[in-house]
């Protein structure tokens, strides 16, 4: 488990950047990659997930998709095709899932997938998910902690 804590939205927006830079990194590719965050509002998880989507080389505006759920971009990676933003935030049962055809979206080996307030869908989700969790500290501090990364093979080890 990586611990971080960030003074600022920039030190947030730097450890999603870097995050995408080692998620890129990762052999795990049976089917998409799954970063699940969490954490109360203002938290910070859409200002990670601004750097995330720089670290994947994307260059589109990131905002909180809370009123639409879903946002998805196109990558230009080999390894990767599509990234997925979701934000379950207003969801109250995975069951208002299936509309958006999450599963399918989780079986495409070449989708990276966000999910924000993933707590609330958890059990629709895989094992080999990388959960973030962000705490609001003093100040802007934030508390950021991100669970199984190391557990997911890395290419070059
Ligand atoms: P969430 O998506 O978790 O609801 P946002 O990323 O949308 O949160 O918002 C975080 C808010 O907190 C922004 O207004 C940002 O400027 C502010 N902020 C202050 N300090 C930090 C920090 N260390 N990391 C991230 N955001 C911070
Ligand atoms: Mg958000």
């Amino acid at each position: 488990m990586e611990k971080v804590i960030t003074i600022n939205s920039e030190e947030t927006e730097k450890l999603g950047f870097l995050t995408a830079k080692k998620v890129l990194d990762l052999a795990y590719n049976e089917k998409a990659l799954v970063l699940a965050l969490d954490g109360e509002l203002g938290a910070g998880k859409t200002t990670f997930l601004k750097g995330f989507a720089k670290g994947l080389g994307l260059n589109k505006k990131i905002q909180s998709p809370t009123f639409i759920i879903m946002n998805r971009f196109s990558l230009s990676s080999k390894k990767y095709t599509d990234f997925y933003h979701f934000d379950c935030y207003r969801i109250e049962n995975g069951k208002e899932m299936d509309c958006l055809d999450l599963n399918d979206v989780l079986d495409k080996k070449t989708n990276i997938v966000c999910i924000e307030w993933a707590s609330k869908i958890k059990n629709l989700l895989p094992k080999k998910t990388i959960n973030i969790d962000f705490k609001v500290g003093n100040g802007n501090e934030r508390v950021i902690k991100i669970k199984n990364l190391c557990r997911i093979k890395k290419i070059t080890s």
